[in-house]
């Protein structure tokens, strides 16, 4: 595991790359937020990047809470035990951020505050009819596959403002914003287009004044190795995994 002493130096190290690009492209570096990415990382590794983004926000001033997120619904609900009492106490936001099937829908609900990876109506709608059940409101967010990468999921960015308005519309959601992965690509051209046109589907989305499209500001793009593009390109939270937690052992 990881030394909190390490995570805490690396993602301090995170937050002056955030300023500095903020800087460069004329931002206010408070309207940029880093998601801690935790996958395969144990609860305790978590919890140590938790509690130092904790302490470097307090130091801030910052009250807003602090977030993280998973890719894969077991290791969320894994996780879930060891975060539950800071989502409790409104210190903690957990973010879906990876593919998640309709069947699982009921198990994300128990773990996360937000799924950002909501690609279909279909899924869209099962999340929503669960939250009505509970009667709760879950934060969701468009992910848009800006780079086409049939490796990626998300909604092709043709089909993304249609999905955000009847993703809006349904009772039991709130839509905050959207979400995507940056093009594989060398060229920072590439990467940086794609950032682009998922900004240019927000603001045209929130211009619709469609119902329920008001509070869809978040742009959570950029991750360790393509975050100051993100930026420059209107991130408001970047996801970041590598830069805190040192390097994921290859999947087996
Ligand atoms: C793993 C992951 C990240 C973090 O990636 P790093 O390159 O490790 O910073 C961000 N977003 C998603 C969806 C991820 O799966």
């Amino acid at each position: 595991m990881p030394s909190s002493p390490g995570i805490r130096a690396r993602l301090a190290a995170v937050h002056d790359r955030v300023a500095a690009a903020a800087e460069a492209a004329g931002r206010d570096a408070g309207e940029v937020r880093v998601l801690l990415a935790t996958k395969t990382q144990d609860a305790a590794t978590a919890l140590a990047g938790v509690e130092a983004a904790l302490d470097l926000a307090d130091r801030a001033g910052d009250g807003r809470p602090v977030l993280v997120g998973e890719n894969r619904v077991q290791e969320l609900v894994a996780k879930a035990p060891a975060l539950a009492g800071l989502v409790a106490g409104g210190r903690l936001g957990v973010h879906m951020i990876g593919h998640l099937q309709r069947n699982k829908a009921n198990q994300v609900l128990a773990a996360a505050t937000c799924v950002e990876s909501v690609d279909t109506l279909a899924l869209a709608s099962a999340l929503a009819s669960r939250c009505e059940r509970d009667g709760r409101t879950l934060d969701v967010m468009v992910q848009v596959n800006v780079s086409g990468e049939a490796s990626k999921s998300g909604a092709e960015p043709g089909d993304a403002a249609a999905l955000a308005a009847a993703v809006a519309a349904l009772h039991g959601l709130r839509l905050t914003g959207f979400m995507t992965i940056g093009a594989r690509s060398e060229d920072d051209a590439v990467v940086r287009e794609g950032f682009a046109r998922l900004r240019e589907i927000r603001d045209g989305v929130v211009a619709s004044g469609a119902p329920g499209t008001g509070d869809a500001r978040e742009l959570s793009m950029g991750m360790t190795g393509d975050l100051e593009l993100a930026v420059a390109e209107g991130a408001t939270i970047v996801r970041v995994g590598t830069a805190v937690f040192g390097a994921r052992p290859a999947p087996a």
